[in-house]
């Protein structure tokens, strides 16, 4: 993704997008202290925007650090990447991180830095809008809040994430589908997860992962057109009784699945509802 036109912005300045480098020592690359966000804008206005700077910050509290800019700030130089790049429909990437000045696992003198990078990233799971993805069951479990803060969206805990879809790639799946560390089901490796049965949606307690903010405009989304959701603990075996199952997320949006593993699901009318009241909500905002 380096050999582009375009900027980025790092640290107040901006830089050539085939130019924007840090040095090979930097904490972030060898230890993973870095936290990032993922965005969409919609006809110029990005989708909750200020949740998002907020996200940063907490993410950034949470592995000990704070930002070098306040969210106004960031919401301005947000909207300040887009218009250079001149873009209106945009994925949005900022990026915070513990700088070069020492080696080892103590970073505690290093600079904290920050970049905000935006391009056009069309449909996430391809066509699978109409189609329904195909996902595996990954191997690798989400980790338990005492291990990590799994509430941090913290490049480290991609680590899992990488690992489960690329095994998930090289099956033929698009993603795969997470458990957590007791055994629930958790979330696919870049979107939250949800599941309708007898007309009541179920989606899992996100006590251990991202609490996405797709998930939470969905949720109230739906609960305003008085369907039925429960934040539950869900069982493997569960999967097997479900009718019909959807992924959300801001790159995703929300996107239908058809397959998990073994188990089979329509793309049926609320899960089309769905994308479609999300879609009109996104761009109304
Ligand atoms: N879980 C993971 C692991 C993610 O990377 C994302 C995308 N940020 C989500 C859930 C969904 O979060 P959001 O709706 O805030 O984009």
């Amino acid at each position: 993704y380096d050999d582009r036109d375009g900027w980025i912005w790092m640290d107040g300045e901006y830089i050539p997008w085939r130019e924007a480098k840090v040095h090979i020592l930097t904490h972030a690359m060898h230890y993973g202290s870095s936290v990032f966000e993922g965005e969409r804008a919609y006809g110029g206005k990005i989708f909750e925007s200020r949740r998002h700077s907020e996200r940063l910050a907490e993410s950034a509290r949470l592995l000990g650090f704070k930002l070098p800019y306040d969210i106004d700030a960031i919401e301005a130089v947000k909207l300040e990447v887009m218009k250079r790049n001149d873009l209106s429909d945009a994925y949005i990437r900022p990026l915070a991180w513990r700088g070069s000045e020492m080696m080892g696992v103590s970073a505690q003198g290093s600079t904290i830095h920050l970049a905000i990078a935006a391009w056009s990233w069309g449909a996430y799971y391809g066509d699978a809008k109409m189609k329904g993805a195909r996902l595996d069951i990954a191997e690798w479990k989400r980790p338990s809040p005492e291990t990590i803060p799994c509430r941090a969206k913290a490049s480290g805990l991609y680590m899992i994430c990488t690992l489960s879809k690329h095994a998930a790639e090289a099956k033929g799946y698009s993603d795969a589908l997470m458990m957590d560390w007791r055994g629930y089901v958790a979330e696919a490796t870049g979107a939250n997860i949800f599941f309708v049965k007898e007309g009541k949606v179920h989606t899992p307690l996100p006590d251990c992962f991202l609490n996405g903010i797709t998930r939470q405009s969905v949720i109230a989304m739906m609960r305003e057109r008085q369907i039925e959701v429960v934040e539950r603990h869900i069982e493997p075996a569960e999967l097997e009784g479900f009718e019909q199952c959807w992924l959300t997320g801001t790159a995703a949006e929300v996107t239908p699945v058809a397959e998990i593993g073994p188990y089979r699901f329509e793309v049926g009318q609320m899960a089309k509802d769905m994308v479609s009241a999300y879609d009109a909500m996104v761009r109304a905002a």
